[in-house]
């Protein structure tokens, strides 16, 4: 088969398209037709700097949807047959800890992600476990079904079971015109929040068309200030941020008393200084996130199918142009999800 593949870390010219086997389904899992398959930053740290579990020569790619082509023995998934459209799962989990036992998929001892831990759909064909596939309804587009999974995930999980979001509530996103960020502000607008989006010049006016209330220029302003400025000095109730060290101490400010900080990554750096002061004086919450449960992953692809959540795609270029796709997100020149057809 057909698979975008890198023998040693580096810039995007490491990525190749080469001849591979086809991978083969053990039990329990199912092996996919992949038709698109979303570019995540994931991509990117891996592409850059390998984690010592990456299998090598590697082919990442975490969210994919395409067909089921054959299923490996003792797989009993209702649903799921040759044939049937799928949307994948990325999380992948033991099934045996104790977090595992709580349905905590994300916190498990074991936790992988498909394409990061494993080899991933950026190839004509992946293996992945049955149970990670969920059926795409008939005419829902395959391209805005593997747009979904990865980002909508984390927006669910971190605004909704993380932070319980509820009407009527501020919440401020950082980074809002990335994968992320996009899902972030629908999951937020349908949460019943007042939604406030950070974002760069050229990307105001679809943070707003997408269902921010106030779009904020961070190359012309600090976002803090204009938080303070559009809240009447209350501050916002959640801010959703995966941006890092280089507007923590901003994230801590545009807070309001009894404020959720939910943090999902680090893009600037991972050592940032927070101000305890404003944190007991505030009583501010400092919440972590990561990925999601099944459960998540199910009820938010629900809502994807059921057009109540729409993924945003950015651009559809086929699996052959993957170097050019990861300079694109490199450079942040997307809004939305990169996605390729292998
Ligand atoms: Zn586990």
């Amino acid at each position: 088969m057909r698979a975008a593949v890198f023998h040693e870390p580096g810039g995007p010219d490491v990525l190749r398209i080469e001849e591979v086997d086809a991978p083969v389904p053990g039990p329990g899992e199912a092996l996919v037709r992949v038709r698109a398959v979303a570019l995540n930053h994931l991509d990117l740290w891996l592409r850059r700097s390998l984690i010592v579990e990456t299998p090598m020569p590697h082919i990442g790619g975490s969210d994919v949807a395409g067909e089921v082509v054959e299923l490996g023995p003792e797989v009993t998934v209702p649903g799921i047959e040759v044939g049937t459209r799928v949307v994948v799962d990325p999380s992948l989990a033991c099934g045996r800890c104790e977090w595992c036992g709580r349905g905590e998929r994300s916190l498990c001892v074991e936790y992988r992600i498909l394409g990061e831990h494993t080899q991933g759909g950026f190839a004509e064909y992946v293996v992945v476990p049955a149970e990670n596939l969920m059926p795409v309804p008939a005419g829902f587009d395959i391209v805005r079904a593997a747009a979904a999974p990865l980002v909508y995930c984390t927006a669910w999980r971190g605004l909704i079971t993380r932070a319980g979001v509820r009407p009527g509530e501020r919440v401020l996103i950082t980074g809002a015109s990335g994968g992320v960020g996009t899902a972030a502000i629908q999951v937020a607008r349908l949460a019943g929040a007042q939604v406030f989006a950070v974002t760069t010049t050229e990307h105001i006016e679809r943070a707003l068309e997408l269902g921010a209330h106030v779009a904020i220029d961070r190359n012309v302003e600090d976002f803090s200030r204009r938080v303070w400025q559009e809240t009447g000095k209350r501050g916002v109730d959640v801010v959703f941020d995966s941006v890092g060290a280089a507007v923590w101490a901003a994230n801590l400010r545009s807070l309001a008393r009894g404020g959720r900080l939910v943090t999902y990554g680090a893009t600037t750096g991972h050592a940032a200084e927070s101000d305890l002061r404003l944190i007991f004086w505030k009583q501010l919450q400092v919440i972590g996130t990561t990925m999601s449960n099944r459960a998540e992953f199910r009820d938010v692809m629900r809502l994807v199918f059921a057009g109540e959540l729409h993924p945003v795609v950015d651009v559809v270029w086929p699996l052959e142009r993957i170097a050019e796709a990861h300079e694109r997100l490199e450079r942040g020149e997307q809004f939305g999800k990169i996605v390729l057809t292998p």
